[in-house]
């Protein structure tokens, strides 16, 4: 029986379309469709979500330096934009709905110190108003749940929290949504911990504090939340700097070094089965940078940074402890500062692992 349907993948070449007079391939002509859809203009250097980014990905960025994509690239990036600007405007819509939404999209670029840029997602009713932060992730990254909020995202609302709360009169602290893009899990909802009487202090700090300011007003609390400003505002001074040495002398950063990551494991009540549990972590080790796995520049002639993989500590579920690895003592410190200041991380606690133990 003949068929009347031709079906194939269109080879997108929107040159050689042009040249033989066809329109450009479907897939081609939505690709450029969203990238003009990009309205996000603005004259500042830096942006909040910068904070945390690689300061060599950046400047290379500022310097114009661009990547050919390969096709399959390009239709990944399209295929994201697209849904995370769905995910976003479902949700608008839905606390619109609801009656929660106050504010979307808006610049507080005003509010930043010099150089700085940003606006906020959604300003929502949450158990009271907040800033929310939505981001679309990929389903492993939703299931697993190791890698979730990432640093980036945290310190980019919190930003919006420590330089636009006040003005806004945020009463909650603000939230990172991890929507999985693939609709197979439900979302991450994380709520940042902001230093301990925030909500009564945020009034002291001047408007359009520098990250510098900033940093003294929280850099003797001992609580999280303020570790975490600290963090922040660390972020942000070394982009800032990079940004001088770049101006001044067309200085590029360095390739970013190995880093601690983690591994988890489930731990199920019913060892047996698959149900219940919860995923705890069991190892860490350095690795490549986790930025560097996202970046278009990454193992291409403008930057090749190091790879390798060094397992660092383990942990033994039958004696409970965390062991050193043979090869591992030299990334101890870098681990420990890790373990430290990471979150995801607090259910680990290495003071107690024992005399001429791990911390001898
Ligand atoms: S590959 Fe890594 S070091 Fe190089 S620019 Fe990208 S994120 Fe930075």
């Amino acid at each position: 029986m003949k068929t009347i349907l031709r079906q194939g993948f269109e080879k997108p070449d929107p040159q050689s379309h042009a040249s033989q007079g066809l329109p450009p391939s479907v897939d081609e002509l939505t690709y450029q469709w969203i990238v003009s859809q990009d309205d996000h203009v603005s004259t500042n250097d830096l942006y909040l979500s910068d904070i945390g980014g690689c300061p060599r990905k950046k400047m290379l960025k500022l310097k114009g330096v661009t990547v050919d994509l390969s096709q399959h690239a390009m239709w990944h990036r399209m295929r994201m934009f697209q849904q995370a600007n769905n995910v976003a405007d479902d949700l608008a819509e839905a606390f619109h709905h609801d009656k929660r939404l106050l504010a979307m999209e808006e610049s507080i670029s005003d509010l930043l110190p010099v150089n700085w840029g940003g606006r906020f997602d959604l300003l929502v009713l949450w158990n009271r108003s907040r800033f929310w932060e939505v981001k679309s992730s990929h389903p492993n990254a939703i299931r697993y749940a190791q890698t979730l909020p990432k640093r980036t995202h945290v310190w980019q609302a919190l930003a919006y929290e420590v330089w636009a709360g006040e003005q806004y009169g945020t009463e909650q602290p603000p939230i990172v949504h991890n929507a999985d893009r693939g609709g197979e899990n439900p979302s991450i909802v994380s709520e940042i911990i902001m230093p301990e009487d925030w909500f009564e202090m945020r009034h002291t700090i001047p408007g359009n504090a520098t990250p510098d300011i900033v940093r003294t007003f929280f850099a003797d609390l001992k609580d999280v939340g303020s570790l975490q400003i600290v963090n922040m505002c660390d972020a942000m001074l070394e982009l800032e700097a990079w940004l001088d040495d770049f101006k001044a002398r067309d200085i590029i950063p360095p390739p970013l070094d190995r880093a601690p990551n983690h591994r988890t494991s489930k731990v199920s009540p019913h060892e047996t089965t698959k149900e219940g549990g919860e995923y705890v972590p069991v190892e860490i080790y350095m690795d490549r940078d986790w930025r560097c796995r996202q970046c278009d520049y990454c193992d291409t002639s403008i930057c090749e940074p190091p790879k390798g993989t060094t397992s660092v500590l383990e942990y033994d579920r039958k004696t409970n402890t965390w062991h050193l690895k043979k090869n591992g003592r030299p990334y101890l410190g870098e681990v420990l500062a890790y373990v430290k200041d990471d979150l995801r991380l607090s259910s680990i606690d290495l003071e107690d692992e024992g005399e001429g133990g791990l911390l001898a």
